[in-house]
């Protein structure tokens, strides 16, 4: 039965890494029938941030990946919060100093800080492990009884890991095969502190067991605190999930990770939804508020570290669900294309319901205060949504439809105004005039045909034309826009052009 989890700490905003984990999770649990749980790693209060976990579930939401089992969606292996799991980990912890797999710890920040220094005087690195530990301030290295009475008497204490010596781990990961690992280079990592709160790890996987979680999909930044959980499994008796690394994301330039701060930088969003932090009040952009459709950012998403080895780049998510595979991972990190995003959202729009697309642009003329029936902006939608990438695109690539142009451009355009130019605007505005049937076609008809026998080149009545309903040189078919403005208003503006 595969049961995956998105395990995120919920210290600020949700980085695309981050939604790239959740996607991940939720197509490999969708494509074998399994479930995806949310599970919210609170347990380091110091950097624990208002409003985070709000953000993370508001994201998985808006990306059309929702959780099977997690906060506010409780079934068996609740709660979904480590801080609301808090008690039950200690049990754990004593469980592996009873099998001599951990043992307490009393040494200060500052002890170990003055062990790390003359270390590094003599060139060397600090372990925490067989290397040093008889010679600290620990269980090991102290008799039982003393041990006792210092936790009695309420000294501040660590659990600590006890890794092997001299052990060659022989480790297995879905995406990067096998590893083996020398325990000698391993610190004994903490897992348990006496205020009563479990570690990352210990934490981590106590619940990856509890909550029977079969694959642990997570970022490449994990990597090297498997070795540290596989003992653990070992140590508990527990058999361990299959684990995957995903792939790093890499700035767009190629080198270094991307970060959380290379967004505003570098002008895109690295976060689905706007982020106001709560101290400073600033505010980072978000895939949403700058109008991606979720389809857009999943499918770019889904490809930064897999692809489907075909040469399909479009997918929906029931898509992905089928042509998911971890096998087709890989370990490289995937450099991030913010113009990929764009390429994938022009798609969309192309692809998206037109009245859909004109309910939400209603909204962006309501708040320019233009009226217009929503069957009148779908007409219009269909007829400039090629040219654009996002909703609010279709504004630029279409105003003249709403509004007449208070503009002209090119600036020179009196001049290209020749002098037969007000003539012959003239003798177009009653050809316009005399057509009843005011179709497209039927317009492009009689003006054309008006042109020909003129036997005037069609640029000097085309170009004043469009300039006179749009304002310059671009825009949608002049026919197409003249019946859609009507021939009122199409001959009011060529004559307002023409003064
Ligand atoms: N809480 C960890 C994080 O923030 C989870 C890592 C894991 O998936 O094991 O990414």
């Amino acid at each position: 039965n595969v049961r995956v989890r998105f395990a995120p700490s919920p210290t600020g905003p949700l980085h695309i890494g981050g939604v790239r984990t959740a996607l991940y999770n939720y197509l490999f649990a969708k494509k074998h029938g399994g479930d995806f749980i949310l599970r919210i790693e609170d347990t380091d209060q110091n950097r624990y941030v208002e409003g985070a976990e709000k953000y993370i579930i508001d994201s998985l939401n808006w990306c059309n990946i929702p959780y099977d089992e997690g906060p506010g969606k409780e079934k068996d292996c609740g709660p979904y919060r480590q801080s609301e799991r808090k008690s039950l980990y200690k049990a754990y912890a004593d469980k592996l100093i009873e099998s001599g797999n951990a043992y307490y710890a009393f040494d200060s920040a500052e002890d170990l800080d003055k062990h790390r220094k003359s270390h590094e005087a003599e060139g060397k690195t600090f372990i925490y492990n067989w290397h040093n530990r008889e010679k600290l301030d620990n269980s090991l290295a102290l008799p039982e009884e003393q041990v006792k009475k210092r936790i009695e008497n309420g000294e501040h204490y660590v659990v600590r890991f006890k890794s092997p010596k001299d052990e060659i781990l022989k480790i297995s990961d879905e995406i990067r095969g096998n590893m083996e690992i020398d325990t000698n280079i391993l610190d004994d990592k903490v897992l348990y502190k006496s205020d009563g709160m479990p570690t990352y790890h210990l934490a981590n996987i106590v619940d990856d067991h509890l909550m029977k979680i079969s694959h642990v999909i997570r970022g490449e930044e994990w990597l090297p605190s498997l070795a540290l959980h596989f003992m653990l499994y070992r140590a508990f008796g527990w058999a361990a999930p299959k684990f995957a690394h995903l792939p790093l994301i890499l700035k767009p330039q190629g080198k270094g990770k991307l970060s959380k701060r290379d967004g505003d930088k570098l002008g895109f969003p690295v976060f689905p939804l706007q982020w106001k932090d709560p101290e400073s009040g600033e505010i980072s952009a978000g895939y949403r508020e700058d109008g991606y459709f979720p389809e857009a950012v999943t499918n770019m998403l889904a490809f930064l570290g897999w692809n489907p080895g075909t040469e399909q780049e479009f997918f929906s998510l029931e898509e992905l669900t089928k042509a998911f595979d971890l096998k087709r991972v890989h370990k490289g990190g995937a450099k991030f294309d913010p113009e990929k995003t764009k390429w994938f959202q022009q798609h969309y729009l192309q692809e998206a319901d037109n009245n859909f697309i004109a309910e939400q642009f209603l909204d962006i003329l309501k708040k320019k205060e233009i009226e217009a029936t929503k069957e009148y902006t779908k007409h219009v939608i269909e007829l400039v949504k090629e040219r654009a990438i996002f909703i609010e695109d279709i504004w630029e690539q279409g105003f003249y439809f709403f509004t007449s142009p208070t503009s002209y451009y090119p600036k020179n355009t009196k001049k290209a105004w020749e002098e037969d130019t007000h003539l012959l605007m003239t003798e177009l505005i009653e050809v316009i005039q005399g057509i009843e049937n005011f179709k497209a076609n039927i317009i492009a008809e009689k003006v054309k045909s008006w042109i020909t026998a003129k036997e005037i080149g069609f640029g000097k009545i085309m170009q004043p034309y469009r300039i006179s309903l749009v304002g310059s040189l671009q825009g949608a078919d002049l026919f197409e826009i003249s019946e859609a403005i009507g021939k009122h208003e199409t001959i009011a503006r060529i004559k307002k052009a023409n003064e």
